[in-house]
C-alpha cells in the first residue's frame, strides 16, 4: 500500500524578479507536502485525493447538457475530515461516500474559479460518488448543430479541459499536478460516435453505449470527449484519423507522415508511452489549433492545406506526448514547461523529418511572434517571465507566446551553450527520470543544474532567464537562408526593381510565403496589393494561414479589391480559431474599422466556442 503523505523535496521559494543567478540561494528548501500549492484549485490533496474516475453520463443533445456520476477512489490522510472538488456552472444532485447518502457543501467560489465542493469524510472513506448535471454556462462543452459541421448533417460535441475548464463539465480535483485515471461509460444518441482521450471504438456502436479506459495516470485538464458523425481512417499500426465524412480522405492524405513523425520523436527523446496516436479532425469552430488530448489529439480543419505544410501543429500536439503529457507542468504558473518544451521538440521532430532549414524557418517565424508577444505586453514587464504569478487571475493570462517562445529560446540558446549532443542526452534523460509525473519550475531548475550544468562545469543565466522579464543579452540569433531570400525580393520590389508576377512565380515554401506576406512593408499601396493579388491571388487561397495574414496586410493597407471584403466576412464567420480570428479582429480594429469588426463579430459570435468569445469580446468591447 502506498502511503498518502510522502517525503518529498519541492521547493515553495516565491522568487523575486530582481535576483540573479549569483544572488538566488540554491532551489532544496524541504518541505514535508507532496503537492505544490495551486491557487487555481480548491482541492486540498495533502489531506485526501482522487486517484481514479469512474465516469457514467449520458449526453443529451436535445438539452444540450451532460447528466450521471462521477465515482472517485480517494486516498486520505488519517486526520482529513473533507474531501473538495472543483465544480463550476454544475448542477450537484447527490453525493455518495462508499455508497452512503452524505452531506455536501458547494461552496460559491468566483467568476474564475467557480465552486468547492465540500464533502464531509468518515474515517474508513474510500469512494465518492457525485450525481450531477451540466448548465448552458457549461464553458468546456461545445454542443455544435449540423450547419456547424462539415458535413451539415448531424450535432457535434466537443470539450476543451485545459486549463480550467474541466470543472465544468466534471466535479473534479481540477489541478495539473492530479493525475488520476480513469473509465468512463458514454451514452450517445444511436447515430453518433464517441471518443475521448483514452482506448477508442474504430466503429459505431449499435446502442450508442461506449465504454473507455485510460489505464495511465493524466491530469484532470486532458479528460476530453468529442462526439459526433465521423469515421475512423487507420494510417499506420499505432496511428489513425478521425474525421466527418466529406474530409476523412483528406485528413488521411495530409497525416500521411504521422508515423515518420513518431519514429523521429522516439529517436531524439525515448520511446512512445501512450500505445496509440490518433488525431480527431474537428468542426470549424474548435477555438485552438490542435489539444493535446493524451491517444487523441483534437485538431482544427484549418490545418488542411492539401499539402502537409501545415503540418507542424500536428508535430506540436504530439510532441505534448512527452512535454505535457508525461512530464506536467505541476501548476499553470509553470505552463512554460508546457509549451517552451513542446515547442523545441516540435521543431527537432520537423528538423528530423523534413531538414534543417525548415526547423530554421520555423524558429525565425516564432521569433516574431515572440518580439510581437513582448510588445503587446510591454506594460505588463511581469508576464514576460517565464515563471509566472496567476494568482486571482485565469490562467489563461499566461497562455501567450512567453511560455511557447521565450521558452523555446531558452532551451534554444541552452542548446548553443551546451552542444546539442549534451542537451539531447540530458532531455532524454529528463523525460524518463519524471514519466508520469508533474513537475515545477524549482524542480526542473534543480534537474538542470545536478544534470546537466554542474556535471559540465556550465556556467548559465538560467534564473535570468526564468525569474526576469523580457529576454536576457546571450539569446541565440536565429536566422534562415530562405528567409533572407524573401527579403532580398521585398526590397526589389519595394525599389520597382521587381514586378508582382514574379514573385509569385518564385517556388517558396508555405512558411516563405508566410514570411513575405507578413514583411510587406507599409509604404506599399492598396494598387501595389491589388496587382500582388491579381498574380498571387491570395484573396482566394484555401491555405487559412495565408488568409489570415493576407487578410491583416489588406486591411492595414485599405485594399478592397478582388471582393476581399467579402472573404475576411466569410473567414470570419467559418473559422472559430482564436489565433486566427483575434488577428483578424485586431486588424479591423486598428485601423479604424471596429463597426465592420463588430457587424460581422454579430453574426459569427454564435459559431465560436466560448475561449474565442470571451478573447474577442474583450478586444473588441463586445456587450450582449
Ligand atoms: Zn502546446
Amino acid at each position: 500500500m502506498k502511503k498518502i503523505i510522502q517525503i518529498l523535496t519541492i521547493s515553495f521559494l516565491i522568487w523575486n524578479c530582481t535576483t540573479d543567478k549569483k544572488e538566488i540561494p540554491k532551489t532544496t528548501t524541504k518541505s514535508s507536502l507532496k503537492y505544490a500549492t495551486d491557487v487555481h484549485s480548491y482541492a486540498k490533496p495533502n489531506e485526501a485525493v482522487a486517484k481514479h474516475l469512474d465516469l457514467d453520463i449520458k449526453v443529451d443533445f436535445k438539452n444540450k447538457i451532460i447528466s450521471g456520476s462521477a465515482t472517485y477512489k480517494i486516498e486520505k490522510n488519517v486526520n482529513a475530515k473533507y474531501i473538495h472538488f472543483d465544480a463550476k456552472a454544475l448542477v450537484i444532485k447527490n453525493v455518495t461516500v462508499n455508497d452512503k447518502k452524505t452531506s455536501f457543501n458547494l461552496v460559491k467560489g468566483d467568476e474564475i474559479h467557480g465552486d468547492n465542493l465540500t464533502i464531509a469524510l468518515p474515517k474508513d472513506s474510500k469512494k465518492v460518488t457525485i450525481f450531477y448535471e451540466t448548465t448552458h454556462k457549461t464553458e468546456a462543452l461545445q454542443f455544435l448543430n449540423p450547419q456547424q459541421t462539415a458535413d451539415k448533417k448531424q450535432a457535434f460535441l466537443l470539450t476543451q479541459g485545459q486549463a480550467i475548464l474541466t470543472r465544468t463539465w466534471i466535479p473534479i480535483q481540477d489541478s495539473p499536478q492530479l493525475r488520476l485515471t480513469y473509465n468512463a461509460k458514454v451514452s450517445v444518441p444511436t447515430n453518433l460516435m464517441a471518443v475521448m482521450s483514452a482506448e477508442n471504438p474504430k466503429e459505431k456502436s449499435e446502442n450508442g453505449m461506449y465504454n473507455f479506459t485510460m489505464k495511465q495516470a493524466i491530469s484532470p485538464y486532458l479528460i476530453a470527449l468529442a462526439v459526433g458523425d465521423f469515421e475512423y481512417r487507420k494510417l499506420s499500426e499505432r496511428t489513425g484519423v478521425y474525421a466527418e465524412h466529406s474530409l476523412i480522405d483528406k485528413s488521411a492524405k495530409e497525416f500521411e507522415d504521422v508515423e515518420k513523425m513518431v519514429l523521429a520523436a522516439e529517436k531524439l527523446y525515448g520511446a512512445y508511452n501512450w500505445e496509440q496516436y490518433d488525431i480527431i479532425v474537428l468542426p470549424p469552430s474548435f477555438p485552438f489549433g490542435g489539444m493535446e488530448n493524451p491517444r487523441l489529439t483534437f485538431a482544427t480543419p484549418t490545418i488542411i492545406a492539401g499539402d502537409k505544410s501545415l503540418t507542424t501543429l500536428i508535430a506540436h500536439e504530439l510532441a505534448h506526448s512527452w512535454s505535457g503529457n508525461l512530464v506536467t507542468n505541476a501548476t499553470w504558473d509553470d505552463f512554460w514547461l508546457n509549451e517552451g518544451f513542446t515547442v523545441y521538440f516540435e521543431r527537432r521532430i520537423m528538423e528530423a523529418v523534413y531538414g534543417k532549414k525548415y526547423g530554421d524557418m520555423l524558429a525565425v517565424i516564432g521569433r516574431q511572434d515572440l518580439d510581437e508577444g513582448l510588445e503587446g505586453l510591454k506594460d505588463n514587464p511581469n508576464d514576460t517571465k517565464l515563471k509566472l504569478d496567476l494568482n486571482g487571475r485565469t490562467p489563461d493570462d499566461g497562455m501567450t507566446d512567453i511560455a511557447y517562445e521565450k521558452g523555446f529560446l531558452f532551451l534554444k540558446t541552452l542548446e548553443a551553450k551546451v552542444g546539442r549532443e549534451k542537451m539531447d542526452v540530458f532531455l532524454k534523460s529528463y523525460f524518463k527520470k519524471h514519466a508520469f509525473s508533474t513537475i515545477t519550475t524549482e524542480k526542473f531548475i534543480a534537474y538542470l543544474d545536478e544534470n546537466l550544468l554542474i556535471p559540465n562545469k556550465i556556467d548559465f543565466n538560467t534564473n535570468e532567464w526564468i525569474y526576469k522579464p523580457g529576454i536576457p543579452k546571450n539569446q541565440v540569433k536565429i536566422t534562415s537562408d530562405k528567409f533572407e531570400i524573401v527579403m532580398q525580393v521585398i526590397e526589389k520590389w519595394k525599389n520597382g526593381k521587381m514586378m508582382a508576377k514574379d514573385i509569385c512565380n518564385q517556388d517558396w515554401a508555405i512558411q516563405q510565403k508566410i514570411h513575405f506576406i507578413r514583411n510587406i512593408p507599409a509604404s506599399l499601396t492598396a494598387k501595389d496589393l491589388e496587382s500582388l493579388d491579381a498574380h498571387c491571388k491570395y484573396t482566394h487561397t484555401t491555405n487559412s494561414y495565408i488568409s489570415m495574414v493576407w487578410f491583416e496586410q489588406a486591411i492595414k493597407h485599405s485594399y478592397h479589391g478582388q471582393n476581399v471584403d467579402k472573404k475576411i466576412e466569410e473567414f470570419l464567420i467559418t473559422v472559430g480559431r482564436r489565433w486566427y480570428v483575434t488577428t483578424v479582429y485586431r486588424a479591423l480594429k486598428n485601423n479604424n474599422r471596429l463597426e465592420d469588426a463588430l457587424r460581422i463579430y454579430k453574426k459569427a459570435r454564435p459559431n465560436y466556442h466560448s475561449v474565442t468569445v470571451g478573447s474577442v469580446d474583450e478586444m473588441l468591447g463586445f456587450e450582449e
